[in-house]
């Protein structure tokens, strides 16, 4: 029988041990030669062992597989070239964080690897803590420990890597590089893969990170291949590396070698049982507070407060001038325009509408600000890591965090998000608790209604929504996993990134992108509703009969005025409590009334009217829509032209416990028809149907629990 033949190459940093553990293999079948066209030395070797022929091949140390030094370059090409079938990445375990820089690079690669913690001898008299099976697992890598010059653990090395080799399922990970550096790896892939340079196996998105590192190798080599290719891949390389160093005020190559450092930062963090951690660098010693397992909960529920202050405080100015701004537009319009129809459309159609909604822009850049901020100081990943602690508590994966993160933005990117998870179950999870990281658009709602009831204490209140949103997701993800969705999470690394200044061309560009994204929608799907709002309000009218009886009444107060029964200050309170009323009557007869009035038994065990109602089934459509729907209502029922504020209305005609629920019960049905859009691309239509059925079921749960309860105490 002929034996199979397998190659094994043994890399590693320098000193870590490779020749030791490679004379430990091949004894004495060892020869010596150059690597071609280099005096670099190449060792190799074979042995024969269980059924095989296994060939070794000792690797020049390097710490890196860029292209700075000879012998990277050597290491580099025979992986490539040669195709070895397990690179075996020999680790000075008493050193690993340094050491597994280089293993994050074959990761990358894409090459089978196994990682030999060697020097674990070192390791275990400095009670370094390690949980070597979950790291093993976070980097799909088996991982053997292994003590060079005492020869021990080297059969193990070999069983793992015939098992590995044997093994077809292996799994691949990635390392991610933000969104930014992302979107533009895609880009130059997809320009490699039309132009068909490398060979298939070659992993693009690999040759795509080597050209934004500026790698020479590469560069020459696709220049030898073709000019032509080569200048139109050097344009886009420019393009994404300048628009890159722009945005975030450093070389990609830089920031890319700092993820892979937060790449590891992050696995080590997950697996270390002791806290031990050496504090060596600035981003050491931050992260040992903020990622700390005692405090880093509440400092994160400390910013998360502040952030609503700030936003709730410092927005309330600028949303007061554009509030009276919208005022005075529809007094100027109502002054100029012959009163009728068209006149109502505009003044409480669409500025009652939309100017509802555009009035909380400066709540909403101040969000995104903070959110940005968060973001691109590093922040953001410390909190999905701490998050990560308490998923795994319920038996969850803090990987979902991540999209859940993005869900405070905008909970369709957050949909998309969740395909990180490769487990269809982790992925279906995330996206159906996504819907309670309150979104932006949730936001006005919430700034409406807090500011008309608790106006002292409106940052309070918010940020006790936004936290009941967390507490809800996970919640109901332990009620999903134990019940439709029964299974195990796969594990996969947090990263870590160095924490940076965040740059202001980066921060504002994120902010202005989402705010944009607000006014559009606002200029567009809200005005739209709002005039479909407008409609139902409007029509059909009431009848002359019944108008009848206040324009009686009017004539009455008047005669009243003239005779000087009444003063002035009276009628025009009368007037404007029967225009009121005349407002009232005709909502209730319109068709939204109807809709309202039809629907009202379901939400009144919540505390809600049929203006409630109606505002509720309209936030279907955007959740913004819920305060223009408010403000045309409003607007319509106050006939009079000094008309109060839509919080003032809102104030008079409910009380805050009402108030509080209908944020709760906005903040948990399921977030807008575009939204299910999303999902039901994502997830197809059962999973969609469930979404929406069991959002608005909890949504009317929770919020007949708090009425009921609540109405017992006030
Ligand atoms: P290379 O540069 O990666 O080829 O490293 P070497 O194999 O030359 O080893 C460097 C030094 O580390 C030598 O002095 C070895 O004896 C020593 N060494 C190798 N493995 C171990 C180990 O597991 N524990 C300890 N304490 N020393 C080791
Ligand atoms: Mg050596």
């Amino acid at each position: 029988m002929n034996k199979k033949e397998i190659t094994i190459a043994l890399a590693g940093n320098p000193n870590s041990g490779k020749t030791t553990i490679f004379n430990n293999i091949t004894g004495a079948r060892q020869h010596v030669g150059n690597y071609p066209g280099v005096t670099v030395e190449k060792k190799y070797g074979y042995i024969s062992y269980r059924g095989y022929k296994i060939n070794v091949v000792d690797l020049p140390g390097t710490y890196s597989l860029t292209a700075y030094s000879e012998d990277e370059v050597v290491a580099r090409n025979y992986i490539i070239n040669e195709n070895p079938d397990i690179v075996i990445d020999i680790i000075d375990s008493s050193n690993i964080e340094r050491n597994l820089y280089l293993a994050t690079q074959f990761i990358e690669l894409g090459v089978p690897l196994i990682l030999a913690f060697n020097m674990s001898d070192i390791t275990k008299s400095k009670r370094e803590k390690i949980d070597i099976s979950l790291l093993s697992k976070l980097l799909a890598s088996p991982i053997v420990e292994t003590v060079g010059h005492k020869n021990k653990g080297i059969k193990d090395l070999l069983d793992a890597a015939i098992r590995h080799i044997e093994n077809k399922d292996r799994q691949e990970i990635k390392i991610k590089y933000g969104e930014e550096i992302e979107i533009e790896l895609e880009k130059i892939s997809a320009i490699i893969q039309d132009k068909q340079i490398f060979p298939e196996k070659l992993n693009h998105r690999w040759i795509a990170l080597k050209l934004l590192e500026q790698d020479k190798e590469i560069i020459d080599k696709i220049r030898e291949e073709s000019r032509e290719v080569y200048q139109e891949i050097e344009l886009e390389v420019d393009r994404s590396i300048k628009h890159l160093s722009n945005i975030l005020r450093d070389n990609p190559a830089t920031i890319i070698a700092d993820s892979r450092y937060g790449f590891i930062r992050g696995a080590l963090a997950e697996t270390r049982k002791e806290t031990e951690i050496e504090k060596v660098s600035v981003t050491d010693r931050i992260d040992s507070i903020l990622t700390n397992r005692i405090v880093g909960l509440p400092i994160f529920a400390a910013l998360m407060w502040l952030m609503f202050q700030f936003v709730f405080k410092i927005g309330a100015y600028p949303m007061d001038w554009i509030d009276m701004g919208f005022g005075k537009l529809g007094e100027l319009i109502s002054n100029v325009m012959p009163e009728g129809l068209l006149q109502s459309l505009i003044v409480d159609g669409i500025i009652g509408g939309v100017g509802g909604v555009i009035i909380f822009t400066p709540n909403i850049i101040l969000l995104f600000l903070c959110i940005a901020i968060l973001e691109d100081s590093g922040y953001m990943a410390r909190v999905a890591f701490i998050m990560d602690r308490v998923m795994h508590k319920i038996g969850l994966h803090g990987k979902s965090f991540i999209p859940m993160l993005i869900g405070f933005g905008c909970t369709i990117p957050s949909y998309m998000g969740s395909r990180i998870l490769e487990n269809r179950k982790d992925r279906l999870i995330t996206m159906h608790v996504n819907t309670f990281m309150s979104c932006g658009a949730r936001l006005p709602v919430y700034i409406l209604l807090a500011g008309a009831f608790f106006p002292n204490i409106a940052g309070n209140i918010i940020f006790s929504i936004y936290v009941i949103g967390i507490v809800m997701a996970i919640l109901m993800a332990k009620l999903l996993r134990a019940t439709r969705f029964k299974g195990e999470s796969a594990p996969f690394v947090m990263e870590l990134p160095p924490y940076r200044v965040p740059t202001f061309k980066g921060v504002l560009l994120h902010t202005w992108e989402r705010t944009w994204l607000y006014l559009k929608k606002a200029g567009t799907i809200i005005l739209a509703i709002s005039i479909i709002m407008w409609i139902l309000f409007t029509f059909p009218m009431i009848g002359k009969n019944y108008s009848n009886d206040y324009d009686l009444e009017i004539d009455s107060l008047e005669q009243s005025f003239e005779s000087n029964e009444i003063t002035q200050e009276e009628y025009e309170e009368s007037i404007s409590e029967i225009e009121a009323k005349k407002g009232a009557e005709q909502l209730s007869y319109s068709a939204a009334g109807r809709i309202g009035r039809f629907t009202e038994p379901v939400f009144k065990p919540l505390g809600f009217d049929w203006k409630l109602a109606v505002a509720s089934i309209s936030g279907i459509a955007a959740k913004e829509v819920v305060v223009s729907t408010m403000g045309t209502l409003y607007s319509i029922q106050e006939a009079d032209e000094e008309s109060e504020t839509l919080r003032e209305n809102i104030a008079s005609e409910y009380n805050p416990l009402i108030g509080y629920n209908f944020m709760l019960f906005t903040l948990l049905y399921f977030p807008c028809m575009a939204g299910m859009a999303v999902f039901r691309r994502e997830a197809g239509w059962k999973e969609m149907f469930f979404q929406i059925g069991y959002t608005l079921l909890l949504a009317w749960v929770v919020s007949f629990v708090v009425f009921q309860i609540g109405r017992l105490f006030i």
